[in-house]
């Protein structure tokens, strides 16, 4: 049994991308589909080719470009959702098709106004039309914990006998319990004749919180493919925190005697620019990916972990790619220095990237004494923001007054695509709200400002502030960051973020 393989099947970029208020570009889901590809993951599910074309397009330049990892697109039990799925990735090297139709009493009769015949022959019909396209094909019967267990064998035989080669048990509406789980998996596994032709796979959801121990319930019962997303992202509480069972897995092989192809150094960069792009902070208390998830706050902690790190550290740090030297670089550090430090923090800027991120640096290092980890990935998640969206609008100049005496006034110039400078001022009830206003008034993109959120990279008063905002309009919701020890000019850089984005979905 030793090093047998649980294959990770990341869906970040379908039911994570699913979730309120992510919307990314294609060319952001490019980004992430890259560093999972580095990260090791086995299956990458890039989206539902029949939901938008902007899904569909996603897909077709991940399978394009993204070569060592199965790719597969989502796709219902209906024969047009398969035919795009195909259509979209079959210039993939590995393309996999992942059809699903819900099998539970409450989504047959509430959803799908079918009964369980009918549904068992959409589900067979549609795994052997996948089948015609490609040899990967993977079914779930949605609700799977929620379903009449008698009737789910049957379900899973009929579709592997279809050709199924992976069967996918979700818990879609995050309802079992690790022991009941557990259970279930044995149970199919006893009672599908077939179920050694397929790869039993779970997808659990996090309602009740536990969704990553009841995909490692399923390891232990035999399942051999997990999904889940980065960060825990997900619909509504999110699906199984990858970097936590891939790290369950890593950290207890004394109990699972399992391993997987992920190179766990790999999973806090992608963590992070994961949490950058889809502008979804990480709890500070978050298992694995947290700040506080390798500080020790408690004197006797300390104490211990200096003595020797395995007191109080179940894993090492390093291990999944927190970087172990915490030295500061300042106004006097040169381009040598930056660049080995970014490249221990997981960047490997080229010679043109490391002279834009060089001027940044220099520039923060006059407003702040010293720069830390935090305010370098922080440099290099911003510089990426505008690599990775194409900007028709650049923030030129922004002013403002204001004060408890004072009208808030500000004044905005911003360069247009034909280089034209464009300026304009005004007034609102705050700062910002001046400065969106003034913007406002030059690029005309209607929208409502749904969130604004500040954090501070680092402690202290010189600290970088990050903002973070989401605006909404008849195209979609739209995520912009900025970070300066400004807050103004954060704001405003974050505005602009969100309207260049909205820019490219409107074209
Ligand atoms: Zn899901």
């Amino acid at each position: 049994m030793t090093n047998e393989k649980v294959l990770i099947f990341d869906t970040t970029l379908r039911d994570g991308e699913q979730s309120a208020g992510i919307g990314l570009t294609v060319e952001e889901k490019l980004v992430v589909a890259k560093q999972l590809e580095r990260l090791g993951v086995d299956i990458i599910e890039a989206g539902f080719a029949a939901s938008s074309p902007g899904d569909h397009e996603a897909i077709t330049t991940i399978a394009r470009e993204v070569k060592t990892p199965i790719i597969a697109s989502l796709a219902r039990c209906v024969e047009n959702d398969i035919d795009l799925a195909w259509e979209a990735l079959k210039k993939a090297a590995r393309p996999r098709i992942h059809t699903f139709i819900s099998s539970s009493d409450v989504h047959l009769m509430d959803i799908l106004n079918k009964d369980p015949e009918q549904v068992l022959t959409m589900a067979v019909k549609s795994v052997e039309k996948a089948k015609k396209h490609c040899d990967d094909v993977e079914f779930s019967p949605m609700d799977a914990t929620r379903t009449d267990l008698e009737y789910l064998y049957r379900l899973i035989e009929a579709t592997i006998e279809a050709g199924a080669t992976t069967i996918n048990v979700p818990d879609t509406v995050g309802y079992t319990i690790p022991s009941e789980f557990r259970k279930r998996i044995e149970l199919i596994k006893d009672n599908v004749p077939n179920i050694d032709k397929a790869v039993l796979s779970v997808h659990c959801h996090n309602d009740l919180g536990n969704a990553a121990a009841n995909s490692i319930a399923a390891v232990e019962a035999g399942a051999r493919q997990v999904e889940g997303c980065i960060n825990g992202l997900g619909e509504r509480a999110g699906n199984a925190s990858l970097e936590e069972v891939i790290m369950t897995i890593h950290t207890r092989e004394d109990i699972f005697g399992l391993t997987t192809n992920v190179d766990t150094t790999e999973i806090y960069p992608t963590s992070r620019l994961v949490s950058d792009i889809t502008g979804f902070i990480v709890q500070p208390n978050k298992a694995i990916v947290g700040a506080n998830a390798f500080r020790h706050a408690s004197g006797i902690h300390q104490d211990g972990i200096i003595k020797q790190r395995t007191t109080f550290e179940i894993m090492d740090p390093q291990v999944v790619g927190w970087s172990s030297n915490s030295l500061v670089l300042g106004k006097l550090s040169g381009r040598a220095g930056l660049k080995s430090r970014l490249e221990q923090l997981g960047y490997s800027p080229d010679d043109t990237e490391l002279n834009q991120i060089f001027d940044a640096f220099k520039e923060l290092a006059d407003a702040k004494r010293e720069i830390t980890d935090a305010d370098l990935i922080s440099l290099m998640s911003s510089h990426r923001r505008h690599v990775d969206i194409k900007e028709s609008y650049k923030l030129d100049h922004v002013q403002v007054t204001c004060g408890d005496q004072q009208i808030p006034t500000a004044t905005v110039t911003i360069l247009f695509p034909d280089d034209k400078l464009v300026t304009d001022a005004s007034t609102g009830t705050g700062p910002v709200d001046a400065v969106y206003k003034a913007i406002n008034r030059i690029i005309e993109i209607p929208n409502s400002l749904t969130e604004f959120r500040v954090d501070s990279v680092t402690e202290g008063i010189d600290a970088l502030g990050d903002v973070t905002i989401r605006i909404k309009n008849d195209d979609g919701t739209f995520v912009g960051r900025g970070s300066d020890t400004d807050i103004i000019v954060a704001s405003a850089k974050a505005y602009m973020n969100a309207l260049n984005r909205a820019c490219v979905a409107s074209q």
